[in-house]
């Protein structure tokens, strides 16, 4: 028989970067977990360490399908996170987002769980509003070649707050800024990884544009711990609330710190800069301090110093 105190948690894009680190936490927590995942983008070279334990399960499965299993709460994550990875299959990518929506919240209503959407910055688009508080409702373009996950995200968010406003679900919506650390996917494109990558080859590192555009990155064990808080809030508190780093670097001084760190030898080259790619970016963090008693712990030179220890030991 289920022993009652155990939490009954499904993680979906549980074979991800962030759902690994996620799944691994609520594991040695001693909670049993249901890992959904159709592998697009995620492993099970990720959770791999974890298929042995008693309390940890793992399932193929794409969310766009409906899912009938028993649990208490959902971390809804499936969906591919990079631009390289989420341009690749635009459709499928909004599919992910807004049926995968309707098929957790319809599970999540039919058990009485709840549910935390992964939402994310970009929901900002190109922000006008710098930092971005979660008040601001964002710049986006419909209609570009980002808008997949853009539009998608935030027809998710749409959806989340209606099934609470129609069906009182018990809903958590996080919005999640760049977010880095050991098993990003590497060959998804993203900066950290790139740059890390080619820094060790001694291969060029490829800035795009002039390499003045902004990011915050948030080392990822502080953002699981945030996501494990804010599921814990009271049902009264449901988001949006942004997670990540306040530490605002530009695209050149992240090159430099991993040549740095890596004393490597490459140079810097500059790439055009695609298109829609936000020109700045940088969570207001109060009310993650206020309301999750949080705040990041693990800044920039350390985070990647580990991050930059996990891919030596890839090649
Ligand atoms: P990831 O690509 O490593 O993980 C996504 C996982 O979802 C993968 O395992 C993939 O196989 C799975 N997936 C994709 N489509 C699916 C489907 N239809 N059915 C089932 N599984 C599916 O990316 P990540 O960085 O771990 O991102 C996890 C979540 O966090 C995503 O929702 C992403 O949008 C969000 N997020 C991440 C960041 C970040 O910087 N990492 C920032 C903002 C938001
Ligand atoms: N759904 C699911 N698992 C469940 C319950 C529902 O995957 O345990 C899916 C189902 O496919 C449905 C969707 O969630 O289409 C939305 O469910 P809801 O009950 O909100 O709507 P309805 O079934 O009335 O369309
Ligand atoms: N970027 C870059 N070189 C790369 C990969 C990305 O200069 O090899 C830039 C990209 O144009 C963007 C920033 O780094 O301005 C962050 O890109 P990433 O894809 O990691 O995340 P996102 O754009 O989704 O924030």
């Amino acid at each position: 028989m289920r022993e009652t105190t155990k939490k009954r948690i499904l993680v979906t894009g549980g074979a991800g970067f962030l759902g690994s680190h996620l799944c691994e936490r609520l594991v040695e927590r001693g909670d049993d977990v249901l890992c959904v995942d159709n592998f697009y983008t995620g492993s099970k070279r990720n959770v791999a360490h974890l298929l042995g334990r008693s309390n940890f399960e793992l399932v193929r499965h794409d969310v766009t399908f409906p899912l009938y299993v028993e649990v208490d709460e959902i971390y809804n994550l499936a969906c591919p996170a990079s631009p390289v990875h989420y341009q690749h299959h635009p459709v499928q990518t909004t599919k992910t987002s807004v049926h995968g929506a309707i098929n957790m919240l319809g599970l999540a209503k039919r058990c009485g769980a709840r549910i935390l959407q992964a939402s994310t910055s970009e929901v900002y688009g190109d922000p006008a509003v710098h930092p971005q508080v979660e008040s601001y409702w964002g710049n986006v373009n419909p209609i570009g070649i980002r808008s997949c996950y853009d539009e998608g995200k935030r027809c998710a968010e749409t959806l989340f707050f209606d099934y609470w406003r129609e069906h009182r679900l018990k809903i958590k919506v996080v919005r999640i800024f760049n977010t880095y650390g050991p098993r990003m996917h590497p060959d998804d494109g993203r900066v950290v990884s790139n740059f890390i990558k080619q820094a060790l080859r001694g291969d060029d590192l490829t800035i795009y544009g002039d390499g003045g555009q902004t990011r915050s990155f948030c080392y990822v064990e502080d953002l699981v711990e945030a996501l494990l808080r804010m599921m814990a809030t009271p049902d009264d508190f449901i988001g949006p609330i942004n997670l990540g780093n306040a530490g605002e670097f530009t695209i050149r001084e992240l090159a430099d710190e991993i040549l740095a760190q890596t004393r490597s030898t490459s140079r810097i080259v500059s790439l055009p800069m695609p298109e829609d790619d936000p020109r700045q970016r940088k969570p207001d963090l109060t009310l993650a301090r206020k309301v999750l008693d949080w705040s990041p712990s693990i800044q920039l030179p350390e985070g990647l110093a580990k991050t930059i220890a996990y891919f030596a030991g890839l090649d």
